[in-house]
């Protein structure tokens, strides 16, 4: 079964037990605006409500999984979420900023690592910063050997992406190497790292994790939910929601201070110009 459309930001299909989940704006390498990530809540919250499903896949299409959040004029003045769609937040918060990065962010992030049910990002291409965020919220990661990963957003002013999962996924240490420098790593250092459970190649990436995918949707579904949600939990225990609740207030002083300094939350750096930052730094040897 496969609902493939072009002109969605998010396709959906199933093989078997297994939902495969598309970002599909390839055009943009997969840069995540606001109906992508809600058709994506959207795809998930499918995903888990079919009894038929076990295992969901998350990808990429094109060359990239993703190239982070889409910072695009355009896409930076679909600020307002439909009203059916907001957060309790809207009520509350005294700037809008706050609000989208609540609910688009941070919010779906947890929401997604806590679906209760297995989920796999197969990375391949870049994962650029909120591309991170999309890879960490599932259970796995896996990725192809020319997957690299990056997290550059201290370029534009702000101490990492919204949800600052990196100390979990690699280090205190090599953490705060990763994001002062913010430049990429690839996959084999990644894996080396821990943040990632398996590497493979290119052409065998698609058809070991749908293998991958297979074999656990076959264990029983109750299992599952509640063995992710004792892993989780025990995430959470060692300090994972504190830590990343304080570190996104953190983010949003960021925020606030780039405003305050150049009347705009990124430092007044767009993504090209980051993308060109970490050409020429490439280029120079500056990266490790
Ligand atoms: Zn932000």
């Amino acid at each position: 079964m496969s609902e493939a459309n072009g002109t969605e930001p998010i396709l959906y299909e199933t093989r078997g037990r297994v939902a495969i989940i598309t970002l599909n704006r390839p055009e943009r390498a997969n840069a995540q605006d606001s109906a992508l990530l809600y058709a994506l809540d959207d795809a998930f919250q499918r995903f888990s409500q079919d009894d038929d499903l076990g295992v969901a896949i998350l990808r990429g299409a094109g060359k990239h999984f993703s190239s982070g959040h889409d910072l695009s004029p355009e896409a930076m003045e679909d600020y307002e979420v439909p009203y059916e769609r907001r957060s309790l937040w809207w009520a509350t918060a005294s700037d809008n900023w706050l609000s989208r990065e609540s609910e688009l962010y941070l919010g779906f992030s947890r929401r997604w690592r806590e679906l209760p049910k297995p989920t796999i990002a197969m990375v391949h291409g870049a994962c650029i910063a909120a591309g991170l965020m999309l890879a960490w919220s599932c259970d796995f990661i896996v990725a192809s050997e020319d997957a690299t990963f990056a997290d550059p957003v201290i370029r534009m002013g702000a101490p990492g992406v919204e949800l600052l999962a990196h100390p979990w996924e690699m280090g205190f240490r090599q953490a705060k190497e990763f994001l002062y420098l913010g430049t990429p790593i690839d996959a084999a250092r990644a894996h080396e790292l821990g943040m990632l459970n398996h590497v493979w190649p290119r052409e065998e990436l698609e058809p070991r994790t749908l293998e991958l995918a297979a074999k656990i949707a076959e264990r029983g579904r109750y299992a599952l939910a509640l063995t992710k949600m004792a892993i989780n939990q025990s995430e959470d225990a060692a300090g994972f929601r504190v830590a990343t609740d304080g570190a996104f207030a953190l983010h949003q002083l960021a925020h606030m201070q780039n405003l305050h300094e150049s009347e705009t939350p990124n430092r007044g750096m767009t993504a090209a110009a980051t993308r060109e930052e970490m050409r020429a730094d490439e280029e120079a040897g500056k990266t490790p």
